[in-house]
């Protein structure tokens, strides 16, 4: 049974733009992917969502797709595929095969994602402001290592002396730091009853750096799930995913839906199709045996019917 696969281009600017430890990134390019299923008449919807560095990669994969394939040629195809094209495809496919199951659970509560620097603490007084009165289960994530170190651990004083008893802070490195450094927060946050933990605070290829902090703190890998390098043997921590990036989702799905623990479910700043169901897996995430804040980034994805929880408008809007 042949499928018919069309990809619609879009992009949108990140405002403001995020800034990372490997620079600034402003402007939010990717594909969505429409699913034509003739025999049933059925729509199902993906999309390619991937990080600037791998934008070429993805663009050449899809130029090289045939735009009329079986789902069992699909299914072939998905391993040899960038990570940001097989998610797209595996997305369809689970929805074709009606692994939502009732629907697409709506987003489970987020961690506030603060601007990097210094700008993070007025940022942060003003989403403390919006969750009065709801202190336990306020989670904010700051991005670190992109000013100097020594201005950057006075900026960490001022957060934790904001954030009230209960809430909690995550820190994220994005593997930007070497051990010195990294050394020099633990010795500052180990004891740190609001540190909810520490986010690839090291290289991915650094298995014997992570796992030596993972013992001082808690500590969560994001890029390790990404790289060649992967996970430490053992580790002991979170795991934070970024579906749209890690290929066919439908492991993952059926991971997240027998319980898997220490799973962190986080945006990678898709449109509303990959956001339908980024939300649904990190719901998933939220209702097993370990249930955290996910990392949905509110307020700092796409807008407008790019945004929507309707395929066919956020389709439209790409062609805009
Ligand atoms: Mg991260």
């Amino acid at each position: 049974m042949v499928m018919q696969l069309q990809w619609r281009a879009y992009r949108f600017v990140l405002q403001p733009p995020m800034l990372t430890a490997s620079g600034p990134w402003s402007e939010r390019c990717g594909w969505l992917l429409r699913l034509d299923d003739p025999q049933s008449g059925r729509l199902c919807w993906g999309e390619a969502a991937p990080g600037p560095a791998e934008h070429a990669l993805c663009a050449a994969a899809l130029s090289a797709l045939p735009s009329e394939l079986s789902a069992g040629e699909l299914n072939d195809q998905l391993s040899t595929l960038p990570g940001p094209v097989a998610f797209a495809i595996g997305l369809a496919l689970a929805e074709l095969e009606g692994l939502e199951g009732d629907g697409w659970l709506p987003a489970p509560a987020s961690a506030v994602l603060l601007p990097a620097g210094g700008d993070a603490i007025p940022a942060l007084q003003q989403s403390l402001r919006r969750h009065e009165g709801n202190a336990s289960a306020f989670v904010a994530k700051w991005k670190v290592g992109v000013l100097d170190c020594e201005r950057e651990l006075h900026v960490l004083e001022q957060l934790l002396e904001q954030l009230p008893l209960g809430a909690q802070l995550r820190l994220d490195a994005n593997g930007g730091w070497d051990r010195v450094t990294a050394g020099r927060w633990a010795m500052r946050l180990q004891q740190e009853p609001k540190l909810q933990w520490l986010e690839q605070p090291l290289p991915p290829r650094d298995h014997a750096g992570l796992l030596a902090l993972a013992k001082r703190l808690p500590v969560a890998l994001d890029e390790s799930l990404r790289d060649a390098a992967g996970v430490p043997v053992g580790w002991p921590g979170w795991l934070v995913h970024k579906p749209a990036l890690e290929g066919d989702p439908r492991p993952l799905l059926q991971q997240l839906q027998i319980g898997a623990p220490r799973r962190m479910v986080s945006t990678a700043l898709e449109t509303g199709v990959g956001a339908r169901a980024v939300a649904h897996l990190a719901a998933l995430a939220s209702r097993g045996p370990t249930p955290c804040a996910a990392g949905l980034a509110p307020g700092w994805g796409a807008s407008g019917d790019l945004a929507s929880p309707n395929p066919l408008l956020v389709w439209e809007a790409a062609g805009r």
